[in-house]
Formats: C-alpha cells, structure tokens, sequence
C-alpha cells in the first residue's frame, strides 16, 4: 500500500456544493507533489481531507496506513502528530515570538524544556532563522513568516507536510528561497510533501510529480511534471 491512498473519494460541502468528486490518487513515502489546479478547483479540501479538517462523504483516505476518513474524532490528534501543516497566510500567533510559535505545537507533549530546546533548534536550523528567535511575528518580512511557520510545521519531525499555498503572499525571490527550504526538507528529513500552488515559474522550475484538478476532479498526473493551464473541451 501507497503510504498515501485516496479510492474514489467524494467530498459535498453542506451547501450542495461538491468539491471532490471520485478522486483516486496514490502517493509514496517521501515524494514531493504538486497539486495545481484554477481556484475552486479542490485544492484546499483535498489537502483538508488529508489532515481530518473535512470528512470525505464516500471513498477512503489512508495515511500511513491510519483510515483518515475512519478516524474517531478523539483520536484525530494522532493523525495531526504525523502531519506538518503550511498556510499560504502563516497562521502565527502575533503575541508569542519566533522561539513560542514554533515549540507551541510541542506544549501538550509533556517534553521537558531541554528537548523542547532541542527540537526547537533543530527545527530553526533547517529553515535558517536563528537570528530572529525572539522576535515577534509582526517584525519578520513575509518570507521569514513563512520559514517560521515551516519550522513550526516540521519541529515535530512529521512524515507528511502539507503545503498550502505557500508561497501565495511572497515575491518570486522570496518563494524560490521557501521551495529550496522545502525541497531541502523533503530530501534531507524524507518527509512527504503535498503542495497545492498557483505558482507556475516554481512548478516549472522544481520538476517534480504534478497532479492537476479541474473541477474535483484529477485531469493529468504526471512525473517531473510542468505547469499546465487546464481548460475544458
Ligand atoms: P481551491 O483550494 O482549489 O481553491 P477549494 O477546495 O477551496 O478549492 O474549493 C472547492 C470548492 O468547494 C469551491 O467551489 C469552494 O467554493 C467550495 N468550498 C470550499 N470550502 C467550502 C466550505 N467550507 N463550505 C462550502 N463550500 C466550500
């Protein structure tokens, strides 16, 4: 089994209107995916499904072998442990700094602030922000934003990060430094990742798989893949 399986999944929101319709897709430990795909298309629900923000309506979603779409509601905080999450719109905490944002998802662990400490560092170390440790949010630009939210995303050493737009808000410098951070993760630490992106020149650039959704549904899926402006016939 795929360490990630979707078989033929649904997904209707409670206003009718569907956003996933029989989506099959098989992705393995450690590859690197784009999801690309016209706004609406189903990006964001495909990535929500993943980490039990939304429930599927039929199908199954399988993670690491753990039925996603099975999953008890009290034991949804198993699942989030395995999965590092990135928003296009960071998600940080304005009142906490740098060093808090990113131990912040270690607080229910019940670590001791040693491995904290440890875990925080190492985490800081890879996205290289070790300058700015005690600052807060509101004094980064958008792109340490962003290391800081890959860090806090990756402290847990997760076997799946998703991205969301992540480079949605940056400049195109400043989104080729993010993917070389990710892409960088994705080889060193062996972590899945799954990046839902409008960004053409980055898709362009990394050579990575690519899957395209149009309308909840899977248009193309190809290896080492380019950016492609889906359209219908
Ligand atoms: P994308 O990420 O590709 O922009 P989304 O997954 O956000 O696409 O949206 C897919 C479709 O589902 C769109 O038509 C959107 O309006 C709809 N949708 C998304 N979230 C909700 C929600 N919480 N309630 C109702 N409809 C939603």
């Amino acid at each position: 089994m795929a360490f990630i399986e979707l078989n033929h999944v649904f997904k209707t929101y409670k206003n009718g209107v569907s956003a996933l319709a029989d989506i099959n897709l098989q992705i393995n430990k450690g590859e690197f995916v784009f999801i690309i795909g016209e706004s609406g298309s189903g990006k964001s629900t495909l990535n929500k499904l993943l980490y039990r923000e939304e429930k599927v309506n039929k199908g199954n979603v399988m993670v690491g072998g753990v039925n996603v779409s099975k999953l008890k509601n009290g034991n949804v905080y198993k699942l989030r442990r395995k999965v590092g999450v990135v928003f296009q719109d960071f998600k940080l905490l304005p009142k906490l700094t740098v060093y808090e944002n990113i131990a912040y998802p270690l607080e229910s662990y019940g670590l001791d602030n040693k491995t904290i400490r440890e875990r925080v560092m190492e985490a800081v170390n890879r996205v290289g922000l070790k300058e700015k440790l005690r600052s807060y949010p509101d004094q980064l630009s958008g792109g340490e934003q962003q290391r800081v939210c890959i860090a806090r995303a990756i402290v847990n050493k997760p076997k799946l990060i998703i991205c969301d737009e992540p480079t949605g808000d940056l400049d195109p410098k400043m989104s080729r430094e993010i993917m070389d951070v990710i892409d960088k993760i994705n080889t060193e630490m062996g972590s899945t990742v799954i990046m839902s992106t409008h960004d053409k020149e980055i898709v362009n650039r990394m050579k990575k798989r690519v899957v395209c959704i149009h309308r909840g549904v899977v248009v193309s899926d190809q290896e080492k893949g380019k950016y492609i402006e889906y359209e219908d016939n």
